[in-house]
Order: C-alpha cells, then structure tokens, then sequence
C-alpha cells in the first residue's frame, strides 16, 4: 500500500536514512526542517496512524523513539510498530508512583509482542524523593513533582534522538486540540509525531476490541485517563475523560505536551 510516497510494510531504516542525518547527533529547527515538518504535516492531515508511523520512521529511524505511559492510545501505537517497526525504541516515564497495574503491561508487550519497553527513571527512589523533601510533593507542588520525576526523564531520554511519537489525541483537551500531526517540539528539541491526533477515543478502542490489544484494567474500573496513583481517579459519569487526573488542582498536563 502507498500513500503519497510512503509505503506500508515493515520499514527499515538502513535505506531510508538521509545521509546528513546519519552524522547528526540532534536536529536543529532550521527554517529548512520547520518547512519540512509544516509540509508534511498538512500532508499527513488525513493519513491514517500507520501511514504516518512509516513515514517517521522512514524519516528519522534509528533516531526515532516514543514514549508511552501505557494508556489505550499508547497501546494502538505498540500495536502498528510490533507491525511496522518493532525495532523502533520505547521507553515508560516510571516516576516510582505508577499503578501495578500499569507497570505490569510492561511484561503483556514483551509477551505480546516480543518488544521490550526500558523503563526510565529518577535518579532518587521515591523513598529519598519524599525524604529529601519532607514528605510527597505531590501533594503540595504536583508541577514539580512532574518536573522532576518525569519531564527530566524524557529529556534524557531523548539524547541523542531526532524525533519521538506521542499518543496525544487532539480531542482530549483544548491544550492537545491545536497538536500538528508532526511539528517541532521546541521543548525537548525533537520532531514531535502524533500519529493519533486525528483518532477519537471510539476508534482507540476500536482498534483494541478487534485485535485484543493489552489494555490497562484499571479502564475496566473508571479510571477513563491513567497516571501515577497518587494524582489520578476514576471519573463519574458525564465527566471529561481526564477530570480523574490531578483533581483538585488547576493542573491537567504533566508537562509533556505542553510548550511553557
Ligand atoms: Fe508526581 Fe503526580 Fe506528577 Fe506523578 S503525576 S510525577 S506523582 S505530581
């Protein structure tokens, strides 16, 4: 299958490598990739996720990665790469307050599919996190808390990288409505790929229903978006699908898909 030059099969990238790129330890947002990256966007506006997944990884593997926090989009995107490209990198943010229950798709993936996601973390445990600070700063300052067991971690992670996939729907939130499809994300120097930000919440489980992707069970509970245990709830009914996250603060984004 071909989509406006990208073709659908397992892509490799030792062919599709541009050979600047090969040399270059980290992307610079020239005038000359910023059109680039707002060119294929606009392109990619009615691509499927697939067809935009290949198309990164044409362009940037090896220097392609992705995040996931293990939610239901996440899940899809594992999903198409075992099929595309399982040897595309995946790291987990672990800030040490994860669910069990999210900590342990870990292992389902590598049964699943053979694909090992690395766990990133902090370097102090939460023991010495809290004891340094004199108890949970997620209770008093859930943004540096995220700050600093979480959005450090992903600008580690993503040394040396070009570009890295994000699960972010743009129906999730104002913040993620005005997500390009692929774009420069000045805030970890990447080309930041959002190939769900098309897809609604419907076809996420969609997708899982009809091919028995491994989801978190705690979606099975009321819990609609799932974070770290400590800043997430279940929702009630008529809630929005993130109202279960840092509920009674102002906050709604750990900082990963923001740009302040
Ligand atoms: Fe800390 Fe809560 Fe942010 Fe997790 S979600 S890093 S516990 S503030």
């Amino acid at each position: 299958m071909c989509y406006q030059g990208v073709v659908m099969e397992r892509v490799t990238h030792s062919n599709s490598m541009r050979a600047t790129d090969s040399t270059v330890t980290s992307l610079s947002p020239t005038v000359e990739l910023l059109a680039e990256l707002a060119e294929v966007s606009q392109r990619l506006e009615s691509a499927t996720p697939q067809e935009i997944l290949t198309w990164a990884v044409q362009r940037f593997a090896p220097k392609f990665t992705m995040a996931t926090a293990f939610g239901p989009e996440g899940m899809t995107i594992i999903h198409m790469l075992a099929e595309l490209a399982p040897e595309t990198p995946i790291f987990n943010l672990d800030t040490g307050y994860q669910f069990p229950e999210t900590l342990a798709l870990r292992e389902r993936i590598r049964d699943r599919y053979g694909i090992e996601v690395e766990f990133k973390r902090p370097p102090l445990s939460v023991v010495e996190y809290e004891r340094l600070n004199g108890g949970p700063v997620y209770k008093t300052d859930p943004n540096r808390c995220c700050a600093e067991r979480k959005i450090s971690l992903l600008s580690d992670a993503a040394n040396g990288m070009h570009a890295w996939a994000s699960a972010i729907r743009r129906d999730q939130s104002p913040d993620r409505a005005k997500a390009p499809v692929v774009g420069w994300d000045k805030k970890f120097n990447l080309v930041k790929v959002s190939p769900l930000a098309n897809w609604t919440k419907k076809d996420v489980w969609g997708l899982i229903a009809k091919y028995d992707i491994p989801y978190n069970p705690l979606h099975d509970q009321g819990y609609t978006s799932v974070g770290c245990w400590p800043c997430t709830r279940a929702v009630l009914s008529g809630e929005d699908e993130r109202a279960g996250r840092w509920s009674g603060f102002a906050k709604t984004e750990c900082g990963l898909h923001t740009q302040d």
